[in-house]
């Protein structure tokens, strides 16, 4: 597989769709997340990230295939803003050992140059398992990307070995929730004393609390009523094509149809 995709990369077999994420009060639109796909000819099919980014992780085709999705991002990112389409806000996964490389920042801020992003426009999603490799590298070079601009989130949030520490010392904007606490949400007491715990926390200490994998109207309204900042899931959307989410932000449909009042 591995071989496959260094092919893939090659010929261009990525592509990226883009889930938005809507604040659950207000119902707008705030920011879309980056989610790759790879149309594999050699493997014949669609390989899910879920196969292929884990065994990158393993090798050395991480910072390559890191830097070819930022570039796509950011190229997708150019190419809204020349069309008048207004995303408020692109969040894009990170590879721990992507994280890390040395040039990770100089690239970063390369790719930002030439396709003329804002910092402000981009978020970078770390899962709390990847800082716990070298949390001190992490750590300075969130805070390297935070003084340049950036946004940064906390992704999958409760789902590895949650250290209340990361959010004391980590310089973060959005927190969240794993799918694991959103699920059982309407039948586990549980959970929905978890997320009180969390959105008290996330009040107290300043960042904004996401809950992913929404996909019920039970869920929804729980979450509305422990006054959780965002959401995103397949009630509202499932990943979308670039285009698909351009039209559907114009007439902004997307958003009527997934919520109630
Ligand atoms: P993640 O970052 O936590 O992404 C959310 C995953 O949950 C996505 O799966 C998304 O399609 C799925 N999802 C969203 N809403 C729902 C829902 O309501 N129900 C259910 N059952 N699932 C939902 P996907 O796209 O297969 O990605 C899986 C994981 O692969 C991601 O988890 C992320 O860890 C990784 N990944 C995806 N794209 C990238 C990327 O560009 N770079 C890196 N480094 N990792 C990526
Ligand atoms: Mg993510
Ligand atoms: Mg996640």
């Amino acid at each position: 597989m591995l071989s496959a995709l260094r092919n893939g990369l090659r010929k261009n077999e990525l592509f990226m769709l883009y889930q938005p994420q809507y604040n659950i009060q207000s119902e707008e639109l705030v920011s879309v997340e980056a989610l790759v796909r790879w149309q594999s000819k050699e493997l014949g099919g669609m390989i899910s990230p879920g196969d292929f980014i884990p065994l990158a992780e393993e090798s050395d085709l991480v910072a390559l295939l890191g830097y070819h999705i930022l570039e796509q991002v950011f190229q997708q990112i150019s190419h809204w803003l020349n069309d008048g389409v207004y995303i408020p806000k692109v969040a894009i996964n990170i590879s721990p050992r992507h994280l890390i490389q040395p040039d990770f920042i100089e690239n970063l801020q390369h790719l930002a140059n030439k396709y003329q992003i804002d910092a402000q426009q981009v978020e970078l999603e770390i899962t709390e398992t990847s800082l716990l490799d070298n949390p001190e590298l992490a750590l300075s070079v969130l805070t390297r990307l935070k003084a340049l601009g950036f946004s940064l989130a906390i992704d999958d949030f409760g789902s590895g070995y949650s250290s209340f520490q990361y959010l004391k010392v980590m310089p973060i904007n959005k927190l969240k929730i794993d799918r694991m606490f959103i699920s059982e949400l309407e039948h586990s007491k549980s959970d929905q004393a978890i997320i009180q715990s969390l959105v008290a926390i996330a009040q107290n200490l300043g960042f904004s609390l996401l809950a992913e994998g929404v996909e019920t109207l039970g869920q929804l309204a729980i979450l509305k009523r422990e006054q959780v900042d965002l959401v995103q899931g397949f009630l509202y959307a499932k990943p979308l094509s670039a285009k698909d989410l351009a039209d559907e932000t114009k007439d902004s449909e997307l958003s009527d149809r997934a919520f109630i009042s």
